[in-house]
C-alpha cells in the first residue's frame, strides 16, 4: 500500500527554491565559545565529585573522559556549538548542556570506566523507536524496505508502554522514526505529552508532513529536534533518490517549520559513491547553511533493507574525502559557521559501536529489539519480561561491523 498525499495545497514536481527566513540557531564561537567549555568542564567536576567519594578516583575520571575525547576526536580542536533553547549542543547525540539530562549522560559514560553509587545512571544514550511501517516515499536506501507500508502491529499504548519501560532504565535521548513518523502525528504527541521530560525526544524523518501546525503541536508536547533527510542538494535528484516528487520541497517546509517553532534542525545525508566529491559536499553544506540547519549527519550505505545485495559500500577513497571534508568543516575556524557534521562512520572506525545494547538499541515497528537501525538480528522483544536479559545478549554479541 502507499500512502497517498492529502495535502491539496502541494502541488506535483513542486520545487521550493525561496529559502526562507526562519529562525537560524545561533553559533558559539570564538571567546564566548572557550567560557561555555570551561564551564562544562565545571559540570564534569560536579558530577565527578556527586559521583565517586574518592579524590584519587576524580583525578582518574578527568583522565578517563580526556583519553575517550580523544579516541573520538584526536588532537583536534571544535571552533563551534549550537545554542538554542537555553541549551548548548555540541552534536546531535550529545544532549543539550545546562540540563540535567546531560549530568546523567556523562554519569553514564563514568559508569563505564568505574560503577557509580551515588548518582542515577542513565542505561541508554539513545534509543530509535520505529513506530509505524507507513511512508509516502520509496528511498533508494530505505534500510526498513522488507516492512514498507505493512500492517503496524503496535498502537499508542503499546508505544506508550515501551517508552515508559526505556525510561524507567533511564535514557538521555529517544529518537522517533518509521517509515513516516508524521503519518502517526496523534501518537507522537501521545507519546512527548505522557513522557517523562528526563529525556530529549528527536524525529527522525523525511519531513513529509511538518508543517507549521504539526511543528507547532510536537513542539508544545516536548519534541527537542528533528533529523530531515536530504540526499541531494540538487532538488531533482533528491525526488529522485526518494521517488517522491515533492520529497525537496518538504525538507524546505520541514527545516523552515522547525526552526520557527525552535525546534534543533538537522539534515541526513547518505552519500554515495556517486555523489561524493569535495565539490558535491561543498554546495551541500551550503545549502544546509542557507537552510539554517544546526547539524548534517553522515550516515554512510549500507547493504541492508532496499540496498540489500547492492555493491553500496564505500571505497577507501570515499572514506579519505568524507574524513578529510569532516575534519576541514568542524575543526576549521573557517568553516565555524557552518553547521557541525556528525559522522558516524568516522567516530566508529576509532571507538568502536556504542549501540547494539551498549548505549542504544533500535526497536523495529513490531517491538523487536535490534542493535541499530542497520543491523537487523532481532534479540527478543522489547515488550517481554526478560527484556533486560535480552539486551545484554545483545550487547555481548555486539555489532557486527565496528567492534
Ligand atoms: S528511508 Fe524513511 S522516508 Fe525513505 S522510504 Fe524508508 S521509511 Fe520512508
Amino acid at each position: 500500500m502507499i500512502v497517498k498525499i492529502q495535502d491539496k495545497k502541494v502541488k506535483t514536481n513542486l520545487i521550493s527554491r525561496t529559502i526562507d527566513t526562519s529562525v537560524p540557531p545561533k553559533m558559539v564561537t570564538g571567546l564566548r565559545l572557550r567560557f561555555i567549555q570551561l564551564r562544562i568542564r565545571l559540570t564534569f567536576l560536579k558530577v565527578i565529585t556527586a559521583c565517586y567519594r574518592n579524590p584519587v578516583e576524580w583525578i582518574r575520571c578527568i583522565r578517563y573522559l580526556i583519553r575517550l575525547r580523544r579516541r573520538f576526536l584526536g588532537n583536534n580542536k571544535v571552533h563551534k556549538m549550537v545554542y538554542i533553547n537555553g541549551k548548548y549542543h555540541i552534536g546531535l547525540y550529545t544532549p543539550g548542556w545546562n540540563s540535567n539530562v546531560y549530568e546523567h549522560y556523562i554519569a553514564a559514560h563514568l559508569n563505564d570506566y568505574k560503577p557509580i553509587k551515588y548518582f542515577k545512571v542513565n542505561r541508554f544514550n539513545n534509543v530509535f523507536m520505529a513506530i509505524t511501517k507507513k511512508c509516502a516515499l520509496q528511498c533508494e536506501h530505505c534500510f526498513e524496505w522488507e516492512n514498507l507500508n505493512k500492517k503496524d502491529i503496535l498502537g499508542p499504548v503499546e508505544w506508550r508502554a515501551i517508552v515508559k519501560k526505556i525510561q524507567e532504565r533511564g535514557v538521555s535521548q529517544i529518537h522517533f522514526s518509521g517509515g513516516e513518523p508524521l503519518l502517526k502525528m496523534d501518537t507522537l504527541v501521545q507519546l512527548l505529552n505522557s513522557a517523562d521530560k528526563s529525556t530529549e525526544f528527536w524525529l527522525v524523518t523525511s519531513g513529509f508532513k511538518l508543517n507549521h501546525n504539526n511543528a507547532h503541536r510536537l513542539k508544545q508536547a516536548g519534541l527537542t529536534g528533528a533529523v530531515i533527510s536530504l540526499d541531494h542538494h540538487d532538488p531533482a535528484l533528491h525526488n529522485q533518490f526518494r521517488h517522491f516528487d515533492e520529497a525537496y520541497y518538504w525538507v524546505e517546509e520541514a527545516v523552515k517549520n522547525a526552526n520557527n517553532n525552535k525546534i534543533i534542525t538537522a539534515l541526513s545525508l547518505c552519500p554515495t559513491k556517486s555523489f561524493i566529491s569535495e565539490e558535491n559536499l561543498m554546495s551541500y553544506m551550503e545549502l544546509a547553511k542557507k537552510l539554517k540547519v544546526s547539524f548534517v549527519q553522515f550516515l554512510e550505505p549500507k547493504a541492508v533493507g532496499h540496498y540489500a545485495d547492492r555493491d553500496v559500500k564505500l571505497h577507501q577513497e570515499h572514506i579519505e574525502i568524507l574524513e578529510r571534508f569532516f575534519r576541514r568543516m568542524n575543526f576549521s575556524k573557517d568553516f565555524s559557521s557552518y553547521p557541525i557534521i556528525i559522522y558516524h562512520g568516522y567516530y566508529q572506525r576509532r571507538q568502536g559501536c556504542m549501540s547494539a545494547g551498549k548505549k542504544g538499541i533500535y526497536i523495529d515497528t513490531d517491538g523487536a529489539m535490534n542493535a541499530c537501525p542497520f543491523c537487523h538480528k532481532k534479540t527478543g522483544s522489547i515488550l517481554d519480561s526478560n527484556f533486560d536479559q535480552n539486551v545484554e545478549i545483545l550487547k555481548s554479541e555486539g555489532c557486527p561491523t565496528y567492534k
